[in-house]
């Protein structure tokens, strides 16, 4: 899909857009390269397949690599990803030594060749080895929640990350004491992207047929990959306490991630616990669902993410984008973009879900209110066009590393 920077220029304003094309000018002929897990599934597959051509468009030469691993590799990472959450504690020499395995075979394998070199998440946090090596600046953009990790599992990342010439987090709750330069940025979405431009309504009513709901009854949703910090079989039970009164219905639906080996037990939860209700669907969506997850957002009457942990949620922002009502686990970057009462609800506890989706149902002004001040929310701070300027500026910056003041 190709969509030119200048169609961005109606929505975040003409003199945005003129900057980045000045800030751009500052890179000179350097090129960034994107290093992540996986190709699809998941918010950083998802923000770089966009990020990555618009960068390009720019005249900032900017490309994406994804490592390789065995699913072994992957159910270690997973248990990190876990871990650095702060949930399951079964951390053990031996998946330290998969690690390394896995990261010696991608160091013999990769082309590292970017000026800077991005690297996502911890699982290919050890290519840093390579630094001293083949020099380059090199970046750990983290877009997990490391507030309160593993202490084990932080202790064997960080001898990785220390070696970096910078860290990047999502916000400041994040980031942990490091000794090298920590960058705050905030994930975005595109609102070009078929996840979240318009749609005609007819190919929203297309959707609502073929998943059999109901448009004349509201539709509560939560997109996500099946992971149990997405807490699925949470949501079915707050909608089973708000079924009792109201004649509602539940869509969840989600797709898995090459690098998220537990998706299939934990569908297998949900399907189980909305077995009996021909008012639950529960979806396992293929990849490159885009449009119809758009579709699914926007015939929503509330959408959820009740994350039990949540380095951002982009579903979170893209439901907001729709000027849906939303109500959040409070968690991670959800609190974030949902300040509570007024561009959204947070919530605890299935019964406060349950109990905020009945608010939303009582009260259609109330809910539209919200989903007009989450939309704007989005529109300040969380597009796509706010996080290329900062990714150039990080460029920048790493470029005239231990300077206080950079002109431009
Ligand atoms: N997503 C998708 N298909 C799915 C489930 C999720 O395309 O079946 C997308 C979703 O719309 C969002 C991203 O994947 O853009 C998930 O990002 P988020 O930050 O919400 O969670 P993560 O999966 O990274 O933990």
């Amino acid at each position: 899909m190709s969509i030119s920077i200048e169609a961005y220029r109606p929505i975040v304003g003409t003199q945005f857009i003129d900057e980045l094309y000045r800030i751009a000018d500052h890179i000179n002929d350097r090129a960034i390269q994107h290093i992540n897990s996986t190709p699809v599934g998941g918010g950083v597959a998802e923000i770089l397949h966009r990020l990555v051509p618009l960068t390009n468009e720019l005249g900032v030469k900017a490309t994406w690599d994804v490592i390789k691993g065995s699913e072994e590799f992957f159910n270690v990472t997973k248990a990190f990803h876990n871990a650095l959450h702060g949930s399951g504690n079964d951390i053990t020499d031996d998946m330290f030594e998969i690690y390394r395995e896995t990261t010696r075979d991608n160091l013999k394998s990769m082309n590292l060749y970017g000026d800077v070199i991005m690297i996502h998440d911890p699982q290919p946090a050890g290519l840093i080895a390579k630094k001293d090596e083949i020099g380059r600046k090199w970046a750990w953009r983290c877009h997990i929640d490391v507030s309160q990790p593993n202490k084990k599992l932080w202790y064997f990342l960080q001898q990785y990350v220390d070696q970096y010439h910078a860290s990047v987090f999502s916000m400041p709750d994040f980031s942990q004491q490091l000794p090298i330069p920590q960058f705050l940025i905030a994930p975005s979405i595109d609102p070009l992207a078929d996840k979240n431009r318009d749609l005609e309504q007819s190919f929203i009513d297309e959707i609502i047929e073929k998943y059999e709901l109901d448009p004349d009854r509201p539709i509560i949703t939560q997109i996500s990959r099946y992971d149990r910090l997405k807490d699925p079989v949470g949501v079915i039970q707050a909608y089973k306490i708000v079924k009792k009164r109201y004649d509602v219905q539940l869509v969840l639906a989600g797709g898995g991630a090459s690098d998220d080996p537990e998706g299939a037990a934990v569908l297998q939860e949900a399907q189980e616990m909305g077995a009996e209700d021909p008012d639950v669907k529960i979806l396992l969506l293929p990849a490159y669902s885009d449009k119809e997850i758009n579709a699914l957002q926007r015939a929503s009457t509330v959408v959820l993410q009740k994350s039990i942990k949540e380095g951002f949620g982009l579903t979170v922002t893209e439901a907001m984008w729709k000027r849906k009502p939303v109500i959040g686990g409070a968690t991670g970057g959800i609190r974030k973009q949902i300040i509570d009462g007024v561009t959204g609800y947070l919530v605890h506890t299935v019964e406060g879900t349950a109990r905020r989706i009945i608010d939303i149902l009582n009260n259609p002004t109330m809910a539209d209110e919200l989903a007009r001040n989450a939309y704007e929310h989005v529109r300040n701070n969380f597009l796509l066009t706010r996080h290329l300027k900062d990714y150039l500026l990080l460029m920048i910056a790493l470029e005239r590393d231990g300077s206080d003041v950079i002109e431009l």
